[in-house]
């Protein structure tokens, strides 16, 4: 027998460049490699194209014994082992759809030691075969790959991925590393908890995208807007996306677009399969084109040079703005990304998540995700930083301020010292007892005895109506600002209530100053001004 590339092993370095072709790892993936290496168990937070696979294929090759990896789809695993077998791995698959001849087949290269890698199905590990061959001849690690599958909490869940649970218990010794594209925090800790990872490290990373230039405005002259943009981002070949709120918007934003000289269409859910069908292949070949979309496009957009992606309206939350900018630049070439927002949509969205006939605990989550994507549109600091830090993750090493890749960054907006509003509605929060929501404390601050004031005796209070200079709106901008700089958090586990931070205190006490956007908290609305 000759002996394998793969199964020479070697250094994770060697293994990298000789099996993989990599010149170097990339974000955490050494940190991550060598955690394995030494036997530790983890959970990796990366996007998709984050690079995740290495992360469990660099150190199976080079720990003894067999890599056993996860996988919920039967296409995927087959993908990875063709791709692995190409590149010299001693790879294969076992899943329900295997022929019974191509099954005996990888069941007699597992017993004779010929496989490093072994990509299974839940149910294929967790059948009694299987668990006491493991048993038998102990593996290298564990890999399981879309370890959101194990969470009831989002909308993959694969019931069989439950039964993953008994892996730390029959197999103590035996790393795992769970792997994941979702960093929602509810669904992060379920993973930890079903998998017995509680006590091991999460590595987050490669979230960001340091190629998109990210910027947003608040909506003034759309149209107007629109047209500086493309005119700034596109490079006259590749494809730029406008993402608009509903289907209508779609087709008259592709109208107005045509009117103004370029290839552009629509594409949302209500069109016929055909319809969209022809889209997709027009986006995919157009010089220049673009695309007027609801955020049902977005499946099968493989075009590496979307050379830009706009916002007419409030995407939810970061995670979903995240992930539509995220189709440009794939090549990695300098892209843009626009936001344009405006109050009507926030309230909208506001008002949408309160008649939604969701249960309520999955309307405040939601809830706080749209606040989360305001303090990003409000931003008066750097968004990149705020967007990664939706994600746990910092901007670099040492969390620098400042990208030098987004609009906040190049173009520090007008800030003005805020220190005494934001004192005022920092106090009128711990003056009502950190359980009340925006609306509730704009009114205290404004002097409105509404029904709930009354009920409350907030009326009483020091702080009731010590803000009177400043519109609703603005004080809103205040609250948001504070949210954005991290000294109030939106309680997602309760009901939106704003919560005062450690860093709240310093700036009640008059040690830190706070800088806000000017535009933002000065513009008070007209019918403010008039006098109520
Ligand atoms: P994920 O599983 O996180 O979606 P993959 O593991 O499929 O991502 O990796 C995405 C792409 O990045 C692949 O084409 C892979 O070859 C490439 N890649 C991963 N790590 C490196 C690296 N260290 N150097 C260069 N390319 C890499
Ligand atoms: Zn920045």
């Amino acid at each position: 027998d000759q002996p394998r590339p793969d199964t020479a092993g070697g250094t994770p370095e060697e293994v990298l460049h000789r099996v993989f072709g990599h010149p170097a790892f990339r974000g955490r993936q050494e940190e991550i490699v060598r955690h394995v290496m030494t036997g530790g168990s983890g959970l990796v937070l990366m996007p998709t194209g984050g690079g995740k696979s290495l992360c469990y294929q660099v150190p199976a090759l080079c720990r003894p014994g067999l890599g056993v990896v996860v996988s919920p789809l039967i296409a995927l695993m087959e993908d990875q082992v063709a791709a692995l077998r190409q590149q010299g791995v001693a790879a294969a698959a076992l899943h329900s759809d295997l022929p019974e001849e191509q099954a005996r087949e990888v069941r007699r290269d597992l017993a004779r030691g010929g496989l490093k890698l072994l990509y299974v199905s839940p149910e294929r590990l967790l059948l009694d075969g299987t668990l006491d061959f493991l048993t038998r001849h102990p593996p290298g690690l564990f890999a399981i790959d879309e370890a959101h599958c194990v969470s009831q909490w989002g909308h993959h869940f694969r019931p069989e991925y439950r039964g993953l649970g008994l892996l730390s218990e029959r197999f103590p010794e035996v790393p795992r590393l769970a792997l994941t594209a979702t960093a929602d925090p509810r669904t992060v800790e379920d993973i930890r908890a079903q998998l017995g990872l509680q006590d091991s490290p999460v590595f987050r990373g490669g979230f960001d995208r340091p190629n998109i230039f990210i910027s947003a405005a608040p909506r003034e002259s759309e149209r107007g807007q629109l047209r500086a943009f493309i005119r700034a981002a596109s490079d006259g070949t590749g494809a730029g996306i406008v993402y608009c709120g509903s289907r209508a918007r779609t087709e008259q934003t592709a109208e107005w677009l045509r009117g103004d000289g370029h290839d552009a269409l629509c594409f949302h859910a209500g069109m016929e399969p055909e319809a969209k069908r022809e889209a997709h292949r027009r986006f995919a070949r157009g010089d220049a084109v673009i695309m007027a979309a609801t955020i049902a496009f977005g499946m099968g957009i493989d075009r590496p040079d979307v050379r830009w992606v706009a916002h007419l309206d409030l995407p939810k939350s970061p995670e979903s703005w995240y992930q539509e900018i995220g189709r440009a630049g794939r090549d990695g070439l300098p892209a843009r990304a626009l936001l344009l927002y405006g109050a009507g949509d926030i309230a909208l969205a506001r008002h949408r998540l309160l008649e939604s006939p969701a249960p309520d605990e999955q309307k405040r989550i939601e809830r706080a995700r749209l606040e989360a994507m305001v303090s990003i549109a409000e931003a008066a600091t750097c968004r990149r930083r705020i967007l990664l830090r939706c994600f746990g993750e910092a901007l670099g090493p040492g969390d620098p301020e400042n990208c030098g890749a987004c609009d906040v960054c190049r173009n520090p907006p007008r800030l003005f010292d805020g220190t005494v509003p934001a004192q005022k509605l920092l106090s009128a929060v711990l003056r009502t007892g950190r359980r009340f929501g925006v609306g509730h404390l704009v009114d205290v601050l404004r002097g409105r005895v509404t029904d709930k004031v009354a009920q409350f005796a907030h009326d009483q209070l020091p702080t009731f109506g010590v803000g009177k200079d400043l519109s609703d709106a603005a004080w809103r901008g205040v609250a948001r600002q504070l949210v954005a700089l991290g000294a109030l958090d939106v309680a997602i586990e309760n009901h939106g209530e704003l919560v005062p931070t450690d860093a709240a205190r310093p700036i009640l006490k008059g040690e830190q100053r706070v800088m806000l956007r000017a535009e933002t908290v000065t513009a008070a609305a007209p019918r403010d001004r008039a006098g109520r």
